[in-house]
């Protein structure tokens, strides 16, 4: 076992730190409150090549493994940024990757990497279905060579910011259906080419996420648009969502870290009681122990890395890493929140903000409850709640 990065993923993390220097604190805590898409981040991002690391080069991408890319986004993260802005694209490349034509590779992959085409955004969740993705109603009706797609999204992030959305939809009504995976479909829209058959509506939330509703009214597709085959959608899903959950673990964890590098400097130079607050046990504890959880997550973070990288299984690792990641994550933000008493509060000092962000990844793109319930149920073989 080797617990050594490679001179190439060292580098990885010193240029990413790098870059992401040159857009500090103050330009996240300015796009998170006036509410925008911090897009020349996202430029020099995809400039640099980094949003492009797991297209293979063939097709103009970097090449690069899923370690890699997750260490590229943990320190978006660990500079005090939020990844979640140009995310999407490394994990949806997982399905297109695996599951899409060649056509549809030559078509979109190139202009992925060049930065032409953003592929940000991932419609999934709906209203009336929530965690139970079989349950979704968006459905895909095959007439002749085109799909006529009718349904509705909700938390539809980052529509406005992308040129691509990969949505999926039921191509064989739930009630007709031997297993309930079966019969839903993935598929890539081009939204530019959709025009108004899609209406999104933005959701104000607590965070700065572009997220939005999307009303579906008679999109016609071409056949061409169906990633992988027709009723095996969540299948191919799988292997994107086994990216999500290790990307976001790895966000995570850099938020983890940020939030005990913060607290660990601030309760260093805070005097109170005419000694520094970090002499204090009640102070340091909390932060010691977010630390510990924050590196025994990380722990977790690179075996499901370096599974999915070898093309092993990796659905338990990458969930219990996306449960521990966020966990740790939200530890640290609560010991970040107490070290600084009420400068915790205030804009000034970031932590409010990066401590809203890190409490997302506990409820999305998974709630926490729904992966205990896959390791209870699919590990451990305890009875199926639902
Ligand atoms: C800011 C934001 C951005 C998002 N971006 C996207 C996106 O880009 N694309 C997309 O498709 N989705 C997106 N989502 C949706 C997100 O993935 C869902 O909110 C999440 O999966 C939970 O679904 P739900 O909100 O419908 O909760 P529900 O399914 O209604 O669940 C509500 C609560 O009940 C609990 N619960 C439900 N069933 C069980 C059970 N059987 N056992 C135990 N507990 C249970 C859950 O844990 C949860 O805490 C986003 C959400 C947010 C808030």
């Amino acid at each position: 076992m080797n617990f050594e990065f490679s001179d190439g993923q060292k580098e990885i993390r010193r240029a990413v730190a790098a870059l992401c220097a040159r857009f500090g604190n103050e330009y996240w805590r300015s796009c998170d409150e006036r509410n925008a898409y911090p897009d020349e981040f996202v430029k020099t991002m995809t400039e640099a090549g980094w949003l492009s690391a797991l297209i293979p080069q063939e097709y103009g991408g970097a090449g690069l493994g899923m370690l890699d890319a997750s260490l590229i986004l943990e320190e978006v993260n660990r500079s005090g940024g939020n990844a979640v802005a140009c995310h999407a694209q490394m994990y949806t490349m997982a399905a297109i990757l695996k599951h899409g034509s060649v056509e549809q590779k030559q078509r979109y992959l190139p202009r992925i990497a060049s930065g032409e085409l953003r592929l940000q955004s991932f419609g999934v969740t709906e209203p009336d279905a929530g965690s139970e993705t079989p349950k979704i109603k968006t459905f895909a009706r095959l007439e002749g060579d085109n799909y006529i797609i009718n349904g509705q999204k909700i938390f539809t992030s980052r529509y406005q910011h992308s040129d691509m959305l990969l949505l999926l939809a039921r191509t064989t009504p739930f009630d007709q259906v031997k297993k309930k995976t079966d019969g839903l479909s993935l598929f890539l829209v081009n939204i530019k080419e959709s025009g108004s058959a899609i209406k999104a509506v933005p959701i104000a939330t607590m965070v700065n996420h572009g997220t939005n509703q999307l009303f579906i009214d008679n999109l016609v597709l071409p056949r061409e648009a169906l990633v992988g085959e027709e009723g095996k959608g969540f299948f191919c899903l799988l292997s994107s969502l086994n990216a999500e959950r290790i990307l976001v673990a790895s966000e995570s964890i850099g938020d983890g870290r940020w939030f005990v590098d913060y607290a660990t400097q601030y309760a260093n130079q805070r005097r109170v009681f005419d000694r520094p607050i970090g002499m204090n046990q009640g102070v340091q504890f909390p932060i010691a122990k977010a630390h510990v959880a924050v590196e025994a997550a990380d722990l977790m973070r690179l075996k499901a890395a370096a599974l999915f990288d070898a093309g092993l299984p990796c659905g338990a690792e990458a969930n219990m890493a996306k449960y521990l990641a966020t966990e740790a994550a939200w530890e640290a933000g609560e010991a970040a929140m107490v070290t600084l008493g009420g400068y915790g509060f205030t804009k000034e000092y970031h932590v409010e903000r990066k401590w809203r962000e890190a409490r997302l990844y506990r409820t999305a793109p998974i709630a926490n409850n729904l992966v205990l319930s896959y390791v209870a149920e699919h590990l451990l073989g305890l009875p199926r709640s639902y």
